[in-house]
């Protein structure tokens, strides 16, 4: 029998900016893949780096985000949203000239708008969002098989290096993503419809259950059943992170609110004059729309 040769590292050095769920995730695959000689990591505290590096999550982790990126070939921003801009400016002067510098954040344009004024000439520049997560967060939270099969959308820019962006894809299909390229505009109102407003309704249904008040408050918790216990699942997510993609993405979220509340009002008449066809028509609807998931293998 013939042993295939091992295939060279993708990368010599990749560094993460941030090791919570995302970059710790990154990390253990990459390593456990093969993808990088060398991955090292930094955090804005020095209890998280400590914790990373009890882990063991990369190399070594540390404080100094310009520090981490210096020979890196990726560098991988994994900070909350509303933190990318100010840590590409922090660490724009240690990046290698032909470096790939990318990030994860759940927004794009925005994200893009922060980053690109910092980015230094010769460094090449692919978003990307791992469509992949859970609702725990920090080093602890990191896990292996968290991108096994899950989509990763890339939002090349159109000046993005064609051979970079075929890198960075090439490694997200090497941590088991598949991958598809999606303008950063369309990216931000689909991922406001499949992720943002359920999650915003997540955190609605659970705040509202909480003011219920009196008795009721435990009971509700004592016979949480199926439904409600999956939206307290989500809306246990971070609260920065969230805080971030709402803020971030306000016009996409408002957009598809703006629908949803007409639905519910339809829903609600339907209910109160008992139209009883148009509930069903719609559950049968919605119902089909979960079976088309299972069969996309997204359930
Ligand atoms: P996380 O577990 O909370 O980790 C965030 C990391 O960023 C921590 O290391 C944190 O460091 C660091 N950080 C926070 N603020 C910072 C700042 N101002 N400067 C430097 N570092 C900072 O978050 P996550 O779930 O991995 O999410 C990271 C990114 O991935 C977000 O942009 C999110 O939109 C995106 N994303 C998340 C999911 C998900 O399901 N969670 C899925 C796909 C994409 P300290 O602890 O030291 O402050």
């Amino acid at each position: 029998m013939t042993t295939q040769p091992a295939k060279p590292p993708l990368f010599d050095k990749i560094a993460l900016i941030g090791i919570g769920l995302i970059g710790g995730s990154i990390a253990l695959e990459a390593r456990k893949r093969g993808l990088a000689k060398t991955i090292v990591s930094a955090t804005r505290s020095a209890e998280t780096a400590a914790l990373a590096n009890r882990l063991k999550l990369t190399d070594h982790c540390g404080t100094d985000l310009a520090e981490a990126c210096k020979d890196a070939d990726l560098v991988i921003v994994c900070t909350p949203v509303g933190a990318c801009g100010a840590a590409t400016k922090t660490i724009a002067p240690a990046l290698k000239p032909g470096c790939i510098l990318s990030d994860v954040g759940s927004v794009k344009q925005t994200v893009i708008a922060d980053m690109v004024p910092h980015v230094p000439a010769g460094v090449h520049f692919v978003p990307a969002h791992p469509v992949a997560g859970t609702e725990n967060s920090g080093p602890e939270a990191a896990l292996l098989d968290l991108f096994e099969g899950r989509w990763c959308i890339l939002t090349p820019l159109p000046d993005s290096d064609a051979a970079a962006v075929a890198k960075l894809e090439a490694f997200w299909k090497g941590l088991g993503s598949q991958v598809e390229r999606i303008d950063p505009k369309d990216h931000d109102r689909i991922l406001a419809i499949t992720s943002h407003l359920p999650h915003l309704i997540a955190y609605t249904i659970v705040g509202t259950a909480d003011d219920l008040g009196g008795h009721l408050n435990s009971e509700v918790l004592k016979f949480a059943a199926g439904g409600f216990r999956d939206f307290t699942r989500i809306a246990a997510s971070d609260p920065t992170m969230w805080r971030d993609v709402f803020l971030n993405n306000r016009e996409a979220v408002l957009e598809v609110l703006q629908r949803f509340q007409e639905d519910l009002f339809y829903l609600q008449r339907a209910i109160r004059w008992g139209e009883g066809d148009k509930l069903f028509d719609l559950f049968t609807r919605t119902r089909e729309i979960r079976r088309a998931l299972i069969h996309l293998h997204q359930a």
